[in-house]
């Protein structure tokens, strides 16, 4: 009667007939501004939509300066050569997290050293953090992955006592508060990403945070080949140009991004605070109803955390309470039950498809010394391991966009797997 989905039965949701809503969002606004920035002719290289959208990103994250760019990979990278880390040098990344954060601390020739994350959250264990410190470590990149926050007072005290750089990948969290200060103006640099899934989005994109005035004028030359600011109130009377610790003057690319961009940016930065306030009273409601069905278990959320966001909504499954269900199945159950996309989080970068590093010694021809201490092999990551194999069920964060009756639909969902788990085991062609 009750039949599940994914065995030829009828699913809690019709997607067909129902829709999940859509993302990227967009009316008139962007159709205006795409055509201003048509008409006027100056499609990219610090054009007025650029500018402009830097200052409202800036007061919106409240960091004194920011800085967009092609993505948020290159951001990465170059807040990594902002803070002058190269060859020699470690960083330290979350072993979970998409692999950009670990590949941009190879593109500067440095290591980087993968930290456990905490079981609540699957943010970067200050614990481990610890653990992983040595004489070459220069920074830490936390990334406030997915609904939650990195516990930043601990990562900033670990960073003050070591005399590192914090590095904030912010991919995840436009908006999102610890303590009342939004990510991104907590540690040295906040690193952004505009890509299409992401909660701003112009297709690609991304912006670099700072309140720093020598950092914004190297991250600035950095993504501009170099040349120094041309905007920057008393920077202007600096001297020069950009240099370096040693005195030269910064050689670098091109990493910027087009005026069209930066103007579907401003339309989207416009629609971001409500958007987000949905999506966080919609998770809210999500774990409220999750917290009734045995197996399912919310993230946990840091009372610091005085603004979530939520890039996606994910909740820890436990497959002894669904008589031994394995995740994936029970994802793709889910799936069929509800007509979105679900999987579990990020693969571990110490066993991820697409972080491979040992191509860049042999392609870049550096030394073998190099591979084995790049090497992710090495790399005990006991927790995202467990959480990427057992637990995780990701939705992308679209889904908190339906109305209340959507969130319900997935609980049921959840439910009528759960009553019909036994049935579910018994057919191998499925399970
Ligand atoms: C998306 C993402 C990036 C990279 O951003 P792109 O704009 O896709 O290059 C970096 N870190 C994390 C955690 C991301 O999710």
């Amino acid at each position: 009667m009750n039949k599940l989905a994914i065995a030829g039965g009828l699913p809690v949701r019709d997607a067909a007939q129902n829709p999940w809503p859509k993302w990227p969002v967009w009316d008139q606004a962007e159709e205006t501004g795409l055509l201003q920035v048509l008409s006027s002719g100056v499609w990219s290289y610090n054009g007025p939509k650029e500018v402009e959208f830097n200052q409202a990103y800036a007061d919106f994250i409240g960091s004194k300066y920011c800085i967009s760019a092609a993505n948020g990979t290159v951001t990465l990278q170059l807040a990594l050569e902002a803070c002058g880390i190269g060859l020699g040098d470690e960083v330290i990344v979350p072993g979970l997290t998409w692999q950009a954060t670990a590949a941009a601390v190879l593109d500067v020739n440095a290591r980087p050293v993968f930290a456990d994350v905490d079981r609540r959250t699957w943010c970067i264990d200050p614990q481990d953090v610890r653990a992983k410190i040595s004489p070459a470590t220069k920074a830490i990149i936390p990334v406030h992955l997915y609904g939650c926050m990195a516990d930043m007072d601990s990562i900033l005290a670990i960073a003050k006592e070591h005399a590192l750089f914090v590095i904030e990948d912010c991919a995840h969290k436009h908006g999102g508060e610890w303590k009342e200060q939004k990510a991104g103006a907590i540690g040295d640099i906040g690193s952004f990403s505009f890509q299409l899934s992401k909660l701003l989005t112009a297709g690609e994109g991304g912006a670099l945070t700072t309140s720093s005035a020598e950092l914004w004028e190297k991250l600035d030359a950095l993504r501009n080949c170099g040349r120094r600011p041309e905007q920057g109130g008393e920077e202007q009377d600096k001297g020069a140009g950009v240099y370096d610790d040693d005195g030269n003057f910064i050689q670098s690319g091109n990493y910027r991004l087009t005026d069209f961009q930066a103007a579907l940016l401003l339309e989207g930065l416009r629609r971001l605070p409500q958007q987000n306030a949905l999506r966080e009273e919609n998770a809210a409601y999500m774990n409220s109803l999750l917290q009734q069905i045995p197996g399912v278990e919310p993230m946990f959320h840091d009372a610091r955390e005085t603004q979530k966001v939520f890039f996606n909504y994910s909740f820890r499954y436990n497959s002894a309470e669904f008589d031994g269900l394995p995740a994936d199945t029970f994802r793709r159950a889910l799936m069929a039950e509800l007509g979105c996309h679900i999987e579990s989080c990020y693969e571990p970068l110490n066993d991820c498809s697409l972080y491979r590093p040992h191509t860049k010694p042999a392609r870049h021809k550096l030394s073998e010394d190099y591979w084995r201490q790049i090497d992710p092999d090495t790399a005990r990551l006991p927790v995202c391991e467990k959480v990427f194999k057992e637990q995780a069920v990701c939705f992308h964060h679209l889904v908190l966009m339906a109305d209340k009756s959507g969130m319900e639909q997935i609980a049921q969902a959840i439910g009528k797997i759960r009553t019909n788990v036994a049935e579910l085991i018994l057919q191998p062609e499925v399970v």
